[in-house]
């Protein structure tokens, strides 16, 4: 072993998921899930995310390929005893039943004595500072403190690696940013590691520290949020992260990010610029902190059903000192640095 690599919680080698024939749904892929680490996996739905989640939770069965959890091979265990507990969507708790016995059920069905597992469900419910809430049905909890509880029932079996598959989709967006702030201060108290599925590229930059950004069954980046966002590896990356220009040069395609592209009025063109294109303003949106500019190519005719090819994000200020115009011509610049190549 490499002393040098931060031991992994979760590796997946070679994996895939066939439903039937034609493409896998899991094609192939591989992934390291670095110890203690908040992992999002973050793609278009249809694109393999959940499937790769119930493989490592074992709710579905590989194709080809091994998982391995603290470099035990548990691709073929039952999921009981894998070491990894799954937290649903919105939470999925009985309401039939209290905090406490939410809680203590998985204990119940595994037939511990009722006195020892009352114990160590109250133990949880105290570490998520549910302690005094242990009576209450979910009903009668706020959304926060029932996330909480489904946090304390997915805990109760000590999983190693906790796997969450859009818990947050279904809240009102309030809600959803609170939650997540708390999902995340959990996970670094609690040291444990959590895969968490989305769809949301906002909800995964807040959250993860290692991003892989899923398309049709394969993996077309791991990285950083930073890393993701400012580097994004493919075409496919640039454009479903938003943000970001997919701009044709003479050299191939370059991503650069509506932030970076400056503005230049036509009069004040330079034709040697490096790094320039022309462009036709097609939509001004004014946004309070920025102004969003759609652009075209020159000699696009502007109807309603035009889409902007290009968008400029200016700051206020910059807009105000130099206001523009739909139907103005433009020269679009930017910094080699802020360009970054786009492989198909
Ligand atoms: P995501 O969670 O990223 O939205 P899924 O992993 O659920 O995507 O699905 C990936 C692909 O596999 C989709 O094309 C989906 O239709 C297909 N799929 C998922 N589950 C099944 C299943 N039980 N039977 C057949 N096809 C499935
Ligand atoms: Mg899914």
């Amino acid at each position: 072993m490499n002393n040098r690599v931060p031991a992994a919680a979760i590796e997946i080698i070679a994996l895939t998921k066939r439903y039937g024939q034609g493409k896998p749904a899991v094609d192939n892929i591989n992934l390291r899930i670095a110890s203690g680490s908040y992992c999002c996996l973050l793609g278009p739905s249809g694109c393999g995310k959940s499937t790769t989640l119930r493989m490592i939770a074992g709710h579905e069965l590989a194709s080809e390929g091994d998982i391995l959890l603290e470099n035990r091979n548990i691709t073929d265990l039952p999921a009981a005893q894998r070491g990894t507990a799954m937290m649903f969507q919105s939470f999925a708790l009985f309401p039939h039943l209290s905090a406490l016995d939410n809680v203590a059920f998985s204990l119940k069905m595994k037939g511990m004595r009722k006195a020892e597992r009352m114990a160590q469900a109250q133990d949880l419910l105290d570490r998520v500072a549910m302690g005094q809430l242990a009576d209450r049905k979910p009903a009668e909890l706020s959304g926060g403190q029932q996330q909480r509880v489904a946090l304390a029932r997915a805990l109760i079996t000590k999983p190693k690696v906790l796997l969450l598959d859009e818990p947050l989709s279904a809240l009102d967006p309030f809600l959803r940013i609170q939650m997540r702030a708390e999902l995340r201060r959990w996970q670094k108290e609690l040291g444990l590691t959590f895969i968490h599925v989305t769809h949301s590229q906002e909800e995964a930059m807040a959250l993860a520290d290692t991003m892989v950004v899923m398309n049709h069954g394969v993996i077309e980046q791991v990285g950083s949020p930073y890393e993701v966002y400012n580097c994004p590896a493919s075409e496919f990356v640039a454009r479903f992260m938003g943000g970001h220009n997919v701009i044709e040069t003479a050299t191939g395609k370059v991503g650069v990010r509506t932030d970076q592209l400056q503005v230049v009025p036509a009069a004040d063109a330079k034709a040697n610029a490096e790094h320039n294109k022309m462009a036709l303003i097609t939509d001004v949106e004014y946004q309070g902190t920025y102004v969003l500019l759609g652009l075209q190519n020159p000699g696009t005719s502007v109807t309603a059903s035009t889409t902007a090819e290009i968008s400029v994000m200016l700051s206020e200020s910059t807009f105000t000192q130099r206001p523009y115009a739909v139907g103005e011509t433009v020269q679009l610049q930017w910094r080699a640095d802020a360009a970054h190549p786009l492989p198909h």
